[in-house]
């Protein structure tokens, strides 16, 4: 099993809100999982606490990630292990160029697995292996990281990293809003090409229309801070068609 999450439990750091409440989750190699759900729910603290962000704090529970004890972990060695945050809202560095961000960011991963460190010619290449893997183009490597980027161009350049660090972890936390039909087929595209038998994918988000492009192995429904349902590609197929009002009559008071 590469992600093992057991009745986590976590709260917000500043006011102690818990918003998690027990949440349980596995995913396998290879496996895309989709998590759904109504705003609030608490769909991105699981993303943030995953990722480590400080603003949360896990009062309960535990994550194992391939073997190992995650919550442990600090965010860099997290992403260095092969866990991967495709930020909802990605800050931005005025200044530092995206190429050499990335690869910093490559090199730190290949440290970790034993391979050598990428020089700025090697790392231009296989930058550029992964361009055309992507079928993308190659501007946004000169830019500064992130700032200017539109909505768009976030979203190529979450899949573009993606791409750089071979992840084993995709987490993804897409709102969808604000997202038009080409920038969720890149989104999708992207998925559906770096998935490999090995590398699995969460995929958050509010809507099943992202779901129409990438098509997940399970599908759970979060609410109220703990996964209230889990399914198949169907069960996304029924939340659109309905919506979570059942869900949420069902679970009110849990
Ligand atoms: P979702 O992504 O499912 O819409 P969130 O995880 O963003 O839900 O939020 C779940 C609940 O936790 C909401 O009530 C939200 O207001 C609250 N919350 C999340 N993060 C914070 C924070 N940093 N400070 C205060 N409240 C927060
Ligand atoms: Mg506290
Ligand atoms: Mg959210």
């Amino acid at each position: 099993m590469l992600l093992d999450v057991k009745n986590l439990q976590a709260e917000v750091e500043e006011t102690n809100k818990q918003i998690l409440k027990g949440l349980n989750l596995q995913v396998n190699p290879g496996e895309v999982h989709a998590i759904m759900g109504p705003n609030g729910a608490g769909k991105s603290t699981l993303a943030s606490v995953l990722a480590g962000r400080e603003d949360y704090a896990v009062t309960e529970g535990s994550v194992q990630f391939d073997g190992e004890d995650l919550l442990d972990m600090d965010p860099e060695v997290r992403a260095r292990k092969g866990l991967f945050l495709a930020f909802q809202y990605p800050v931005e560095i005025p200044g530092v160029s995206n190429k050499l961000f990335m690869q910093t960011a490559v090199n730190a991963m290949r440290a970790e697995r034993g391979l050598p460190e990428l020089d700025m010619f090697d790392f231009d290449e296989y930058a550029k292996a992964k361009i055309d893997l992507l079928e993308m183009r190659a501007d946004l490597l000169e830019r500064s990281v992130n700032v200017g980027f539109s909505g768009g161009e976030k979203k190529r350049n979450d899949i573009f990293q993606m791409a750089l660090l071979e992840p084993k972890l995709c987490i993804m936390d897409e709102t969808d809003s604000g997202l038009d039909i080409d920038a969720l087929r890149l989104v999708a595209n992207g998925v559906n090409t770096l998935k490999t038998a090995e590398r699995s994918f969460i995929i958050v988000t509010h809507y099943q229309r992202l779901l129409d492009y990438i098509k997940p192995d399970h599908v759970h429904v979060l609410y109220n801070g703990r996964i209230v349902k889990s399914g198949g590609f169907e069960l996304a197929l029924e939340l659109e068609e309905n919506g979570y009002d059942e869900i949420i009559k069902q679970h009110q008071d849990a």
